[in-house]
């Protein structure tokens, strides 16, 4: 089958691979119909390795480079391991479906203790197991969600972030009919803000790059001013030093700052102004299958039009590398909020 494989910092081919295997019993095999490019793919690529293990295998995984990118996967289940047949779950073949790409050891405390997401061990589909950019691509069941009915596979691909999105909004207490800042206007601070609006919150977007804000105004989603009260809650999803004091900054005394973005680098922070105004500081990992997923394709079906707003771009797994990451790493990036990669499985 075709795939886009990460080999080394800066060397990421589009070639043909082994087929993805058939499933073990506790695993689904799915023709990939969309996959979503990341930041983390860009990093990965550009910058990387940091997730792609090199020289010793994945402890879970047990995979090494050269490694199949892609976790922001839709498509159609193909073949349904033994066990998870017999379960009957809701992931016949056919189905569309979307996938949580972090793969718990399943030993450790936290997996152990329902919080596998927290897992120190977790492999990453895309990173430490191949990935969604490929025809086809093999995972276990217990990662894989159907979309509901009306969904397409195109809006589904968005799965990811707004599921990200959903964990971020969960953690800082699901509000409602609050006053909510989102810094980074980015596909995840975008999904957190179309999320929060539905809640019936007051939302305001906040950017370093005027560019990046143009999505956040076709959405209706007004443009934050400084200078004005603080708000209830703020979410921080650029990863920037200036986004992280903005956030801080803007919450009201006694007010939440959840954290999803990630600094390359630790960042200064004003820890007694956060004492004295009583902030509470909410990290925000990622997202779980069942209480973060379902949602979010629930949601995507529910807001497609808006949510497909997010999409500012798609091209073939062919052209994954020069026009799509190579496009995400260069001066039009500030351009594109999402770009979809066309897989070109039998599933579309
Ligand atoms: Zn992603
Ligand atoms: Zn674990």
């Amino acid at each position: 089958m075709w795939a886009v494989r990460w080999h080394g910092r800066g060397d990421v081919r589009h070639e043909t691979v082994p087929d993805a295997p058939a499933p073990g019993p506790r695993e689904v095999r799915i023709a990939v119909a969309w996959c979503g490019l990341c930041g983390s793919d860009v990093l990965e690529y550009r910058e990387g390795p940091f997730q792609v293990p090199v020289g010793a295998e994945h402890p879970v995984t047990g995979r090494r480079a050269p490694i199949v990118l892609g976790h922001e996967v839709s498509g159609r289940v193909r073949d349904v391991g033994a066990e998870v047949r017999a379960e009957a779950r809701d992931i016949a073949e056919g189905a569309l479906v979307a996938l949580n790409a972090l793969i718990p050891c399943g030993t450790c405390r936290e997996c152990r203790s329902d919080a596998e997401h927290l897992c120190p061990d977790f492999g990453h589909i895309g990173m430490s197991a191949d990935g969604g950019l490929a025809q086809y691509v093999t995972v276990p069941a217990a990662m894989v969600v159907p979309a509901p009915p009306g969904l397409d596979a195109e809006t589904a691909a968005l799965a990811e972030p707004f599921a990200v999105a959903w964990h971020l909004v969960r953690r800082v207490g699901s509000p409602r009919g609050r006053a909510c800042l989102v810094v980074g206007s980015g596909s995840i601070g975008l999904a957190a803000a179309l999320i929060l609006r539905a809640g019936g919150n007051e939302v305001a977007v906040a950017d370093v790059s005027k560019e990046r804000l143009a999505p956040a105004r076709t959405l209706g989603l007004a443009a934050f001013a400084e200078g004005g009260p603080g708000v209830d809650v703020v979410l921080e999803c650029s990863g920037a030093a200036a986004g992280f004091a903005l956030a801080c900054r803007a919450a009201r005394p006694g007010g939440t700052v959840g954290l999803a973005g990630l600094p390359g680098a630790p960042v200064p922070f004003d820890v007694s102004a956060a004492a004295h105004r009583e902030l509470t500081l909410t990290g925000s990992m990622s997202h779980r299958a069942e209480a973060d997923l379902r949602p979010a394709l629930d949601f995507l079906a529910a807001h497609a039009p808006a949510a497909r707003a997010l999409i500012t771009g798609r091209v073939d797994l062919a052209a994954a590398v020069t026009g799509g990451l190579d496009v995400l790493a260069g001066p039009a990036r500030g351009r594109h909020t999402k770009i979809l990669v066309r897989a070109g499985g039998d599933a579309a």
